[in-house]
């Protein structure tokens, strides 16, 4: 018979538990689907970059991927008659989206009486699999990330070897279609694709891993793996990392296991309460403001703060923030302007490659302290405080504020310091840090 490797957020070959399942059926479709109803209003550096990895897999597939466009409630099952194929295959997702898309297509491919089959997830641990003792889903990261440890992963496998690969066109319009993600990209994007990835991946172990529980927190510092973007898209499954990471013992391994494991968590807490992705998972009843100018001012990186305009403007040039800032920028937006988070989760969507639901919207709900295991409400970090403490030579904040670049050391964090802090064009400041965190606080006091 034959089978479709339906590929979604598992964009590899290797370590694939659902393509060694659709191999083990008989010859395989290589597919993947663009629904443009996605596709178009993704942010121009995530679709560029899903474009690129779409290549990478295509290429290690010898320019087999067979890629279609449309509803895959509608493509699947017609590329699934076309080709006479008895099973279509995938990786499990999560996400209220995906869930929803798969129930669809199952529906149409039931109708036609070819089989679904989900094998695998994007998680070391499936989704749903580790409870309370009660059997509830964990709503605290701590004894999640214990009895996530205490459940364990399968190892990694390789590719399949032999497999008999069935052809078929991809649609016309792809190629098109890719060239112009390509070509429309706003910024430079890593390497894409699996043997990038691993690269990625050793030159973090050999440098980086081993001070990675101290330098994680750097903004200045090429000190985390950059492995989110592949994980996203699971270009690499966090199974392996953690096979290649086993009996490493140090704190930088120890930490890197548990950041995994914070994105197990979210993706946990969001399948068991899928309001959660743009809902307070608990309402806070707050009283927020939208401030159009000063959002503006957020996302452009003019604030007037240099850590949280060294940040946005990363953000906008890379792709990617640092972890540390996307907190410090996430409590600027939700606790010194007062607007609720899902117009900054948006905007990071938009922008990021790494760009997540799960992760993302739990991340910013974590800071506005309407999430699970919130930092309280009431912490509202101090964006002066925290340039000076993690990026105490100011050499982050002159990296990506050029309007700084004359100031030493830790005074780009205090330009109304100066005489010249602002002789080259640096905004002021668009509200008063000190007088806004109050404000939160008293809103917050009026809402509970
Ligand atoms: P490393 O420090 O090398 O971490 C290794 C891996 O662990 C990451 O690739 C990621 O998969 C995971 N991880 C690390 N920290 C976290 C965390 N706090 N929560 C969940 N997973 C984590 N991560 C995303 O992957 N996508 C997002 O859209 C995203 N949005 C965020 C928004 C906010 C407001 C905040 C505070 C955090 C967000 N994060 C997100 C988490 C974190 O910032 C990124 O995973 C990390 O910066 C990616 O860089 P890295 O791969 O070099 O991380």
């Amino acid at each position: 018979g034959t089978a479709i490797m339906w590929f979604r957020r598992d964009l590899r070959l290797r370590d694939h538990p659902a393509l060694r399942e659709s191999a083990s059926r008989g010859a395989v479709l290589p597919l993947f689907v663009i629904d443009p109803s996605m596709w178009g209003p993704a942010g121009r550096a995530k679709t560029a970059w899903l474009a690129a990895t779409l290549r990478a897999l295509d290429a290690s597939l010898d320019g087999r991927l067979v890629i279609r466009l449309g509803d895959p409630a509608d493509v699947v099952p017609r590329v699934a008659r076309e080709v006479g194929a008895t099973s279509v295959h995938v990786s499990r997702e999560n996400e209220p989206g995906g869930v929803e898309r798969d129930r669809r297509v199952v529906a149409a491919l039931q109708e036609i009486d070819v089989e679904g089959v989900a094998t695998g997830s994007p998680y070391a641990v499936d989704v749903g699999s580790v409870k309370t003792r009660g059997g509830t889903p964990f709503k605290v990261f701590t004894p999640f990330a214990r009895a996530w440890r205490d459940h364990g992963w399968d190892e990694p496998t390789s590719a399949p070897q032999g497999v008999e690969w069935v052809e078929a066109d991809s649609d016309g319009r792809v190629e098109a279609m890719l060239d112009k993600a390509a070509r429309e990209c706003p910024i430079g994007l890593p390497a894409a694709g699996e043997d990038a990835a691993r690269r990625r991946w050793e030159r973090f172990r050999e440098n980086a891993l081993s001070g990675y529980d101290h330098d994680r927190d750097l903004p200045a510092v090429e000190g985390t793996s950059r492995m989110s973007a592949d994980l996203h898209l699971g270009v690499v499954h966090p199974r392996q990392l953690l096979h290649d990471l086993r009996g490493e013992r140090g704190a930088g391994a120890e930490s890197y296991r548990t950041e995994l494991a914070w994105r197990e968590f979210y993706a946990d807490v969001l399948w068991a309460n899928p309001h959660s992705a743009w809902q307070d998972l608990r309402a806070l009843a707050l009283r927020y403001d939208e401030p159009q100018d000063a959002i503006d001012a957020w996302r452009k990186g003019r604030t007037g703060y240099p850590i949280i305009d060294a940040g946005m403007r990363q953000l906008l040039s890379e792709g990617w923030m640092h972890n540390r800032v996307r907190m410090a920028t996430a409590s600027f937006l939700t606790k010194d302007l007062h607007v609720w988070w899902p117009v900054g989760a948006r905007h990071f969507l938009d922008h990021l490659i790494d760009g997540d639901l799960a992760s993302n919207n739990h991340g910013w709900q974590w800071v506005a302290g309407t999430g699970t295991d919130a930092s309280p409400y009431f912490r509202v970090f101090n964006p002066v405080t925290q340039g000076r403490r993690f990026d105490p030579d100011g050499t982050y904040v002159r990296r990506w504020v050029p309007e700084l670049a004359h100031l030493d050391g830790a005074a780009a964090h205090e330009p109304w310091k100066h005489d010249d802090g602002y002789a080259h064009g640096y905004p002021q400041r668009i509200v008063d840090h000190a007088q806004e965190r109050l404000e939160a606080l008293a809103r917050y006091d009026a809402a509970t």
